[in-house]
């Protein structure tokens, strides 16, 4: 199959969250299955590759003429195509700095989706399937319909991988997008007065998929921000679980990592690699005291307020804490204030590093992820991949990757708790406490997290099953 990703994010050339890693991953294991992927990207300033250039073109948007050139690199075998417009991508961040978003992402990204389709309608193969990830493309189909009569037949995917991030802005900037004010009503693109991409992208789409089942139920119920309503309407709506790549996410071969182990030899290497990391970071405590690390997006969603509430207990209970996040500045503040009430026991980095991050897996005892929602999450998986046992917020896809030591001992892999408050959070870590203090418990617990398969082979034949599908309703 000829499939074209289009998205914000790939990693390694760009990366802000799960995005980033599920787009490259993904598409490396559909290359590996023989199929034909390409990627779509924006030329960011912050990327780095050796790239060619294949022309240099300029495109209508809402009466004004853009110009751009299109550049191509190479990147685990993928192909990737960069647009680059100097006035649009050329700027320090992905989508804004940390005190908010740019205001003119509205334009960033529309000019980013229609660029991309002039792409495979002029220059590339046309493919069979288009697969887009989240607002920043959620367009792309609309544009398609609207604009491309050669592509009709393509069948187009969308992925959300977070339903809260929508694209919302004022009604008044459909003319400066190319989008005629009759797509203005309900059925469309309207939505309580402003106008939505994700929402577009969700009418337009052939089929709709989210990063685990029980978010397909939650996007759809109780947690689609708005959506939820739009998405019951649409009948193929999936959830696929994502997975990581195990190559690249591996203690037994990571070079990031002070001392690789694998599921044989962790009992022995992990307490050095903890050690280390706590030199690293300045935490001179006792080498009993579990280490829970947390790294995140520094975000509401990550659940740091009821970590704040819990912390000062936790360090009492014999917890230490490390931080690695970078993000909102309220949130920013938070952390640095935990860290400041628990010196000798919590410390934190605010910064995206992606070495330390790794390091940061292979020290930990316990990995804390008591997010608020949680599409997929794809920290946890790599967490259990580094024998750092998770304690999250059994929801969406936390929910169907981490199994609660105390609801199933045998089939364990972590802890969870249900309800969204610190007093369950705290009481998570009281009873990981009281598993972590049982050596042999403790050893045999990490080992099943740390044999778990969360590599992306099953999830891959599923989404070729989507494609298929997508495929067919397209044809009729
Ligand atoms: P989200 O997509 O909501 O950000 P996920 O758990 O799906 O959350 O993916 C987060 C990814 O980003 C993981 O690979 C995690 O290791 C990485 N990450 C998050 N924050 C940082 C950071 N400060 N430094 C390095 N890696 C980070």
């Amino acid at each position: 199959m000829n499939i074209c990703f289009i998205a914000s994010e790939c990693d390694p050339l760009v990366k802000v969250g799960g995005l980033g890693d599920v787009v490259h991953s993904l598409t490396k294991e559909l290359i590996n299955l023989g199929h034909n992927v390409s990627v779509i990207l924006p030329f960011y300033k912050t990327i780095r590759s050796n790239v060619v250039f294949v022309g240099h073109k300029n495109l209508n948007l809402g009466g004004v003429y853009y110009e751009y050139d299109v550049y191509k690199t190479f990147v685990n075998n993928i192909s990737i195509f960069l647009i680059k417009q100097s006035y649009f991508f050329d700027r320090d961040h992905i989508y804004g700095t940390p005190k908010a978003p740019y205001e003119d992402n509205y334009l960033r990204f529309a000019f980013f989706s229609l660029a991309s389709l002039e792409l495979l309608s002029n220059i590339c193969e046309i493919p069979d399937i288009i697969h887009i990830h989240d607002w920043h493309t959620a367009i792309v189909p609309v544009y398609k319909d609207l604009y491309y009569p050669n592509l009709k037949y393509v069948a187009s995917v969308l992925t959300i991988h977070n339903v809260a991030f929508q694209g919302l802005f004022p009604s008044h900037i459909l003319p400066s997008i190319g989008i005629p004010w009759e797509m203005f009503h309900k059925d469309d693109l309207e939505f309580y007065g402003n106008v939505n991409f994700l929402k577009g992208g969700i009418v337009y789409s052939d089929v709709i998929t989210t990063v685990s089942k029980t978010h397909a139920e939650e996007i759809q119920t109780t947690m689609g921000f708005g959506l939820e309503g739009v998405l019951r309407e649409k009948r193929y709506v999936f959830g696929i679980l994502n997975g990581i790549d195990t190559e690249i996410w591996n203690p037994g071969t990571d070079k990031n990592v002070y001392i690789n182990y694998d599921v044989n030899s962790f009992s022995s290497k992990k307490p050095q690699n903890k050690l280390y990391i706590k030199e690293l970071f300045g935490l001179n405590t006792e080498e009993d005291r579990p280490l829970i690390v947390f790294i995140a997006r520094l975000a509401k969603q990550k659940g740091l307020d009821l970590i704040d509430l819990a912390i000062d207990d936790a360090v009492k209970l014999g917890y230490d804490f490390i931080f690695l996040g970078s993000g909102d500045y309220y949130y920013q503040g938070k952390v640095l204030d935990m860290v400041r009430r628990n010196m000798n026991y919590v410390a934190a980095r605010i910064e995206y590093n992606d070495s330390l991050s790794r390091k940061l897996y292979a020290g930990a005892d316990m990995f804390l992820m008591p997010s608020e929602y949680e599409p997929c999450g794809i920290a946890q998986m790599i967490a259990m991949r580094y024998g750092a046992v998770p304690i999250v917020h059994k929801t969406g896809g936390l929910a169907d990757t981490v199994t609660d030591y105390y609801q199933n001992k045998s089939q364990s892999t972590g802890f969870s708790f249900e309800d969204y408050i610190y007093k369950d959070l705290l009481y998570a870590f009281a009873r990981a406490m009281i598993v972590y203090k049982d050596k042999e418990e403790w050893i045999k617990l990490t080992k099943r997290a740390m044999e778990q398969d969360f590599s992306w082979k099953r999830s891959v034949q599923e989404y070729l099953k989507i494609y298929k599908t997508a495929k067919l309703i397209r044809m009729h």
